[in-house]
């Protein structure tokens, strides 16, 4: 019998042990869709998936050393993944259209680069732009490929699924129908609400859990490389982090300026210094919606530990939560905080929607947060 050993953080074990269970009976399902919160590793399950599929070892899998391995390990088996892209990247014209000696970006040089970071580091939230999508040509050029197919078993890791737009889910639809053999499908998501539900319906769900905070921390350390200041992971950005790795890594960068901004935020909205908050606004250039709202995420953070400060409970964030003096404005009650954070959830989603810009809508928050309440 063949043994199959995946790996990863012991808190996503159980996930593992399905997975693991289903290459043992032979009863792996041809799609399965991964989802769980954003950088926590299920890109990372993915390519163990996709390892575990195609290898060949008659003992034990993945060995990490015959072809099939070898290929899901490649950067250049560009087949073996379909990821999103900016439009521009997207319409690049493919390698054969490219004249001898031209140094012209190739699609596939764009989706070799983004698989080459997957791989370098699979918990990083930032290496699509806000912008990427999964286009109906993405999935006709995964599809056209099915042509050209031997008997060895073929996987396509699908990134960021949710990204499809509609053209493209009702293309990659066709395909779920009708799945050739020897095909594998393994789609991730941290959206799964934005996908179609005929998709979902026909792939086996896996949902996966977050890390403990020590993980988060072991697995920061182990992926960050060598240039990365173990210091920068505060207590603040595990705690802002809630088991994702990736998210520890994005924090470490920018906790530091988004706190103090979120902590004058508040304040400044209280006093009514607009001016003063925009000026900051603009230096701080939260112009991308993606930025926008992690630092979004931090200043709800703030207003939560803000209400657990007037209930006299532990806080998250200690530094920045004392720092707003929130005693100087008697009249900001437990009400007025919880309005304050139903305002920066839709505010979230307005900037998701990309009809206004991040920075119109920070603004306007600044004026409604606490309207009625200074
Ligand atoms: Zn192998």
């Amino acid at each position: 019998m063949i043994e199959y050993t995946l790996h990863g953080p012991a808190s996503q074990e159980r996930a593992r042990i399905r997975v693991m269970s289903a290459l043992r009976e032979n009863r792996f399902p041809q799609a399965i869709l991964i989802d769980g919160p954003a950088g926590i590793g299920k890109k990372w399950l993915a390519m163990e998936i996709a390892k575990s599929l195609q290898c060949t070892d008659p003992n034990m899998r993945p060995c990490g050393h015959c072809f099939g391995c070898r290929m899901a390990d490649d950067s250049g088996a560009t087949d073996g993944w379909v990821v999103p892209m900016e439009a521009d990247e997207a319409r690049a014209r493919s390698s054969d259209d490219v004249a001898p000696g031209s140094k012209a970006k190739t699609i596939e040089d764009f989706k070799k680069a983004y698989i080459e970071e997957i791989q370098k580091n699979p918990y990083r939230v930032d290496i699509f732009s806000a912008g990427a999508y999964i286009s109906v040509d993405l999935i006709r050029s995964m599809t056209s490929s099915f042509a050209m197919k031997g008997d060895r078993i073929r996987t396509i890791i699908i990134a960021e699924a949710d990204r499809m737009n509609e053209s493209a889910a009702n293309a990659f639809l066709k395909t779920l129908e009708d799945v050739p053999a020897n095909t594998y499908f393994i789609l991730t998501t941290s959206s799964r609400e934005k996908m179609l539900q005929t998709i979902r319906s026909r792939c086996l769900a896996l949902h996966l859990l977050p890390l403990s905070d020590d993980e988060v921390r072991s697995e920061v350390l182990r992926v960050a490389g060598e240039e990365f200041d173990e210091a920068s992971l505060t207590d603040d950005v595990i705690g802002l982090a809630v088991g994702s790795p990736g998210k520890a890594l994005y924090y470490a960068e920018h906790a530091k300026a988004w706190c103090k901004l979120a902590s004058d935020f508040v304040v400044f909205s209280l006093r009514g210094s607009y001016t003063e908050l925009f000026m900051q606004l603009k230096e701080t250039s939260l112009d991308e919606a993606y930025d926008a709202n992690r630092f979004l995420e931090v200043l709800s953070f703030l207003l939560a530990d803000l209400l657990r400060e007037q209930a006299n409970a532990p806080l998250r964030m200690p530094e920045t939560t004392t720092a707003v003096g929130l005693s100087n404005f008697p009249r900001v009650d437990a009400t007025a905080l919880e309005l304050a954070l139903v305002a920066v959830q839709e505010t979230m989603s307005r900037i998701e929607s990309r009809r206004v810009s991040a920075s119109m809508c920070l603004q306007n928050l600044s004026l409604k947060l606490f309207e009625g309440y200074k």
